[in-house]
C-alpha cells in the first residue's frame, strides 16, 4: 500500500507497526517527533508579523514529553484546568508561558492560577466580579464570543450566538466598568471560534471581529485569536491541507494594519491544539475477530471508544491503514466492513462500511491522525486499561513515554 500516509512520511522509522506491537502491547498510541515538531514550527511561523507566538492547547495531547518537545520550540501553552497547569509545571512550563482559559470555574481553581502568577483568561461577567474579589487590582484577560463561530461539529463550534463560551461583544462597557471597579488590568482579550476549519475565511472573519473588540480597549499587551486549525482526516481521498501561506499572509496584512492604527504592535497570539498534534499520531490495534451480522460484516478489534472516542462523540472519520500479518494471503482483496471496539455498546463503532484490503484476524489496523484528542479522551471505560504512548524519536528509537494503565490502577482509588 504504497499511497499509505505512513509509507509517505516514513511514519514508523524503521519500525514496523507489528514489532511495535509486540514490543509495546495493543493497543497502542505511536506518535512521530519530527512530524510533530514540523507542525509546531508551522505555527509559530504562519505570520511575518514581528510580535507572534504560537500557544500550544494542551487538551489536544498532554504527554509530558510531547509538551517539553513543545517548550523546546518555543512554544506558549494554555491550560483548561489545574490539572493541566499542574501537568505543564511537570514539564518545565514557567508561569509567564501559561494562559489559563478558564470557563465556569469556582474561586478555588481561580486561586490556583492566580497564586502561580499564572494569567487567567475569564469568561463571563460574572466570573470577572469573583477574578476582582480574588485579585483586585490584578491583570486579567477576557475571552470574546464574538457572534460568528466555526467548527466541524455542533459540538466543536466554541462561538456564535448559541454556545456558551466568552463574553458577548455587547457588553464591553460592562466590562470596563468591572475592571474599574476592581482596579484590573486587562492585559489581553482572546476568543476561539471553534474546531477544524479547513480553509481560512471564517477564521479571518472571526480575526476582524476580535481586533474590532480589542481596539476599544487602551494599551492591551496582546491578542489572542484562538485555535482550530484544521487538518486533513479525508488523506486517502485526497482532502486539500489548509492552505498555511495564504492565511498567513492575510493574517499577516490584518495585524500589520491593526496594530499600525492602534498605535503599538501588541503580541498577537493564536491557540493551535489539533494542527500541532494530531498528524503525528497513529493508534495501533490488533484485530480479533472478523464476523458477518445479517449481511454486515465487522471487523472487530480492540480499539473500543475507550481509547479512541472521537469517531463516537463527533461521528469523525480517520483514514485506516492495514499492516497484514502475512504478505501472502489477501494482498489484492478487499472488503466493505465496520471497524468496531471491544466495548459493550452498539455505538462502539470506529468506522462505519469502511472500504478496506482485507482484513483478517491477526492484522493490525493504524487508525492515523490520531494523535489530537485521542489518548487526551480515553478513559477507563468497562474497566478498560488505557494504552500506552510510544514516541518514534528524530534518531530513529522507539520509546515508551507512557505506560499502559494496570489493573492495580483500576482498584487504586477505592476506599478498601
Ligand atoms: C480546544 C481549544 C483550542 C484548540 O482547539 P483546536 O481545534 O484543537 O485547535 C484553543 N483554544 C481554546 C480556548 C480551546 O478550548
Amino acid at each position: 500500500m504504497s499511497e499509505y500516509y505512513s509509507v509517505k512520511t516514513s511514519f514508523y522509522g524503521k519500525h514496523c507497526p507489528h514489532d511495535l506491537v509486540k514490543r509495546f502491547g495493543s493497543p497502542v498510541y505511536i506518535y512521530n517527533e519530527r512530524i510533530f515538531r514540523e507542525r509546531c514550527r508551522e505555527m509559530a511561523g504562519l505570520v511575518s508579523y514581528p510580535n507572534f507566538r504560537a500557544n500550544y492547547s494542551i487538551k489536544a495531547n498532554s504527554n509530558l514529553e510531547l509538551l517539553k518537545i513543545a517548550r523546546e520550540e518555543g512554544m506558549l501553552v494554555d491550560a483548561m484546568s489545574p490539572g493541566e497547569i499542574y501537568v505543564l509545571e511537570a514539564a518545565g512550563y514557567q508561569a509567564n508561558e501559561i494562559f489559563y482559559i478558564s470557563n465556569n470555574v469556582s474561586a478555588e481553581e481561580m486561586k490556583f492560577a492566580v497564586d502561580r502568577g499564572i494569567l487567567v483568561s475569564i469568561d463571563s461577567l460574572s466570573q470577572l466580579k469573583l477574578f476582582g474579589r480574588i485579585n483586585p487590582g490584578g491583570k486579567v484577560a477576557v475571552r470574546f464570543n464574538p457572534g460568528i463561530g466555526a467548527g466541524h461539529h455542533e459540538k466543536v463550534m466554541t462561538a456564535g450566538k448559541k454556545t456558551k463560551f466568552g463574553v458577548n461583544m455587547d457588553f464591553v462597557s460592562e466590562v470596563k466598568g468591572i475592571l474599574k471597579e476592581y482596579d484590573l488590568k486587562l492585559a489581553g482579550i482572546n476568543q476561539h471560534i471553534g474546531s477544524l476549519f479547513l480553509e481560512g475565511n471564517a477564521y479571518l472573519e472571526s480575526v476582524n471581529s476580535i481586533l474590532s473588540i480589542a481596539k476599544q480597549f487602551e494599551d492591551l499587551e496582546f491578542v489572542d485569536l484562538g485555535g482550530g486549525f484544521g487538518i486533513p482526516y479525508h488523506k486517502q481521498e485526497g482532502q486539500e491541507r489548509l492552505d498555511l501561506s495564504m492565511l498567513g499572509e492575510s493574517l499577516t496584512k490584518l495585524l500589520l494594519q491593526w496594530s499600525e492604527q492602534y498605535g503599538k504592535n501588541v503580541l498577537f497570539k493564536i491557540e493551535p491544539g489539533r494542527y500541532i498534534a494530531a498528524e503525528c499520531g497513529a493508534l495501533l490495534g490488533t484485530v480479533h475477530a472478523i464476523k458477518q451480522n445479517y449481511g454486515t460484516n465487522y471487523v472487530g478489534t480492540d480499539m473500543g471508544f475507550n481509547v479512541l472516542a472521537r469517531p463516537v462523540m463527533y461521528d469523525s472519520h480517520h483514514d485506516i491503514e492495514v499492516y497484514k500479518n502475512s504478505d501472502i494471503s489477501g494482498a489484492n482483496e478487499e472488503m466493505v466492513a465496520n471497524i468496531v471496539g471491544n466495548i459493550c455498546e452498539s455505538g462502539d463503532i470506529i468506522a462505519r462500511g469502511r472500504r478496506l484490503q482485507k482484513v483478517e484476524e491477526g492484522d493490525i489496523l493504524g487508525v492515523m491522525d490520531a494523535g489530537a484528542y485521542g489518548y487526551s479522551m480515553a478513559s477507563n471505560y468497562n474497566n478498560r486499561l488505557r494504552p500506552a504512548e510510544v514516541l518514534i524519536r528524530e534518531s530513529g528509537e522507539a520509546v515508551l513515554i507512557r505506560k499502559r494503565d494496570t489493573l492495580e490502577d483500576l482498584i487504586r482509588n477505592f476506599i478498601i
